[in-house]
């Protein structure tokens, strides 16, 4: 595991407290309602979210796939236009590319979970503000509470940036395993990074492999890659 400097570190602190305190009563205000058990009632609770200005832009609240017992969370940047209107992250374009990565590794989308870290589509796909991602990180921070994957793969720069609080360059990122709380964190190219910058795609397969040795290793088993 190697190291990642103060700053980089903070989010993933803000996220754990996020992860490990058990909020029941505010100082002032009102109580806070009890904290969710499933990512059904998360979804529930969440998609009507209006806590930043995306949503009122959105046509669809995009919470995520996969299974509920996932050990791999994938995490995206933010919907684009084909998941705004369907629902569901990754269905587009570089949708289908991250499902032939999953098959390369023989994963599938069932088994896996597949997140953003915004749930809303940035207008014309824009890089989501600082306000946007701070409005929204606390709902990926429930997701992983909830999921609580041993592993964790960020798809591409923002991502990347965002989650370890970073403005080090993704080459500088990838390959590589990060702690985020309880979770391993692998950084990796983003499928749509891939569809522009076919070059990228070696090394995103030795990303995968990696990924998939140190996940046979954890559950204990010889890994064919
Ligand atoms: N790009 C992302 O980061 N997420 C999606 O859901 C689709 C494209």
């Amino acid at each position: 595991m190697q190291p990642l400097d103060e700053s980089a570190l903070s989010i993933a602190r803000a996220l754990r407290q996020l992860l490990t305190t058990e909020p029941t009563l505010e100082l002032f205000g009102s109580p806070r309602p009890p904290r969710v058990q499933t990512l059904d009632e998360l979804h529930q609770r969440i998609h009507t979210c209006t806590k930043c200005p995306l949503g009122f832009t959105r046509t669809k609240f995009v919470f995520g796939v996969g299974s509920p017992r996932a050990e791999i969370l994938f995490i995206g940047e933010a919907p684009g236009r084909e998941e705004d209107l369907r629902g569901e992250p990754f269905v587009g374009r570089a949708g289908q590319l991250l499902d032939k990565m999953l098959a390369a590794i023989d994963l599938s989308r069932e088994q896996v979970y597949i997140a953003n870290v915004l749930k809303c589509r940035p207008p014309e796909n824009r890089d989501p503000s600082p306000e946007e991602s701070d409005a929204c990180l606390p709902h990926l921070a429930e997701q992983i509470r909830l999921l609580a994957p041993p592993f964790i793969v960020a798809l591409g720069r923002i991502a990347a940036q965002i989650l370890l609080d970073t403005k080090t360059p993704i080459s500088k990122l990838r390959g590589r395993f990060f702690d985020f709380g309880a979770a391993r964190m692998l950084v990796t190219f983003h499928p749509a990074a891939l569809l522009r910058n076919p070059e990228w795609k070696r090394e995103t397969w030795e990303d995968l492999k990696l990924l998939r040795r140190e996940y046979d290793q954890a559950k204990g088993r010889p890994s064919r890659f």
